[in-house]
C-alpha cells in the first residue's frame, strides 16, 4: 500500500530511549518531547535500558570513547539506571508539554536471568510501560552481544537461538507487558549472506508468538528495520491480541520513524487502533483472518 496517505494520527511511539539510558549519547528526553509536538504523535514512552547482563567485547571490538570506563578485563558492564534523575526529567517534562502524554517506561533486557534485579526494578519504577526482550547470549564461560554471534555462526543460528532463548524469557519471566523486537537479529543480518526469509524460520517464529499469546502479552512492530508482514499475521493466527509500534529511537530525530508505513502494515495484517484510548496498544479488527 502507498506509504504518502499515513493514517490520521500517528500510533503513539512506546519504545524511545533518551540519556537516560547509557548508550543514547545523542538522546534528549526533552528534544524528542520537542519532536513528537511538532511531528503531531499522541504520546511516547521513554522506556530506558536496564541492561543486566555484562558482555565482552569481541576482538578489535570498537567502542564510543565514553564507554570505556565501563570496560575491565574485555567486559562491558552497563551502568544501572539512575531512577530519581529520570524521574525528575520526565516530571519537567510533562510540566513543559503537558498536550503530549509522556508514559514512563523501561526495557529490561534478559530478566528471566536477573528476576531479582528486574523485580527490584520494577517496584521502585513503577513504569507505565514495561518491555523484554533478548540482548545477549552465552559465549564462552561469559555472554556476548546478539550481533557478536555473527562472527561464529550461520545466520540462521543466530537467529534460531535467539528466538529460543526469547521463548524462555516469555515462559520464566512474567512481569512485563510488551515483547520487544522479535526479530533483532535481522537487524545487522550479514550483508554477504542470503537475505533473511522469515518463512524459513516459521515454526520457531510461531513458537515464540503462541507462547507471547498464552502469557497475554504484546507483540511490538519495531521500525529499526521493517517488520517482515508475515510476523504479524502469525501472531494473530497464533491468538496474538495488540501490538505496540517502536521506533527504538537513540535520539529525537529518529523518533517515531517508519510509522506510517508500519501502520498500514499493522492495518492489513489484522490490527487497529483502540477505539478508547488512542495512546494505548492497537488491537485486533475485524479482519477475516
Ligand atoms: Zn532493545
Ligand atoms: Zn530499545
Amino acid at each position: 500500500m502507498a506509504s504518502d496517505t499515513g493514517p490520521a494520527v500517528l500510533p503513539p511511539d512506546s519504545h524511545v530511549h533518551s540519556q537516560w539510558s547509557w548508550d543514547a549519547l545523542a538522546g534528549s528526553m526533552e528534544g524528542t518531547c520537542q519532536r513528537a509536538v511538532e511531528i503531531g504523535l499522541p504520546a511516547v514512552a521513554f522506556t530506558e535500558h536496564a541492561d543486566f547482563t555484562p558482555w565482552s567485547l569481541g576482538p578489535g571490538e570498537k567502542i564510543p570513547g565514553e564507554w570505556r570506563q565501563l570496560v575491565s578485563d574485555g567486559v562491558l558492564t552497563p551502568p544501572a539506571l539512575d531512577l530519581d534523575g529520570y524521574q525528575d526529567c520526565l516530571r519537567r517534562c510533562r510540566e513543559r508539554f503537558p498536550g503530549l502524554r509522556i508514559l514512563s517506561g523501561v526495557e529490561l533486557s534478559e530478566p528471566h536471568w536477573h528476576c531479582g534485579r528486574a523485580a527490584a526494578l520494577l517496584r521502585d519504577g513503577g513504569f507505565d510501560r514495561v518491555l523484554a526482550a533478548v540482548h545477549s547470549a552465552p559465549a564462552g564461560t561469559g555472554f556476548t552481544v546478539v550481533s557478536d554471534q555473527f562472527r561464529g555462526q550461520a545466520p540462521a543460528q543466530v537467529l534460531r537461538g535467539y528466538l529460543a532463548e526469547t521463548a524462555a524469557l516469555i515462559s520464566q519471566f512474567d512481569a512485563f507487558e510488551v515483547l520487544a523486537h522479535i526479530d533483532y537479529p535481522v537487524r545487522r543480518w550479514p550483508q554477504d549472506a542470503r537475505p533473511c526469509d522469515p518463512c524459513e524460520f516459521q515454526d520457531e517464529y510461531r513458537h515464540v508468538l503462541r507462547t507471547l499469546a498464552g502469557a497475554g502479552k504484546v507483540l511490538e512492530v519495531n521500525t529499526k528495520v521493517p517488520l517482515h508482514p508475515l510476523i504479524l499475521t502469525w501472531w494473530r493466527q497464533e491468538g496474538g491480541q495488540a501490538i505496540t509500534f517502536a521506533s527504538d529511537a537513540h535520539d529525537p530525530a529518529a523518533l517515531a520513524a517508519g510509522f506510517a508505513d508500519a501502520a498500514h502494515m499493522a492495518e492489513a495484517a489484522g490490527f487497529a487502533a483502540g477505539p478508547r484510548d488512542p495512546c494505548g496498544p492497537w488491537g485486533r479488527n475485524s479482519f477475516p483472518a
